[in-house]
């Protein structure tokens, strides 16, 4: 089934990479959305559900925890899959995200690889 992916980072470096990757894993993704903070996930959430979220932490506006705690608290929004992609990896932070909800954690830099396992994971795709 093709997936809707919303890439959630304040870097448009950052979410170039991260787009790229997606692409040569060859998942079958009909659209990519893109937000540069929290606040705009939301707003284009609000318009368009997608399959799996992809959020940065650090970011201006509104952080990627913000947008953890919101997202789960929205009865519409509080079962799309969120992943984790960022530098700030301090044991205490990353659990504190995983316990808000997110699904897994990728540390910038990252190998391809890890995001298209996790994407397999968690989309229920075959390995590809
Ligand atoms: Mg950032």
């Amino acid at each position: 089934m093709p997936t809707r992916l919303l890439i959630v980072d304040d870097s448009p470096v950052m979410r170039s990479f991260v787009k790229r990757i997606v692409m040569i894993s060859g998942f079958p993704v009909s659209e990519l959305l893109e937000a540069d903070n929290g606040a705009e996930a939301l707003r284009q959430l609000a318009g368009k559900p997608v399959d799996l979220v992809l959020t940065d932490i650090n970011m201006p506006v509104m952080d990627g925890e913000e947008l953890i705690r919101r997202m789960k608290s929205d009865e519409a929004l509080c079962r799309i899959p969120i992943v984790i992609v960022s530098t700030d990896a301090t044991h205490h932070r990353v659990e504190t995200l995983l316990n808000l909800g997110a699904r897994g954690y990728l540390a910038k830099p990252f190998p391809p690889e890890r995001l298209s396992e996790l994407l397999s994971t968690l989309l229920n795709y075959a390995a590809l």
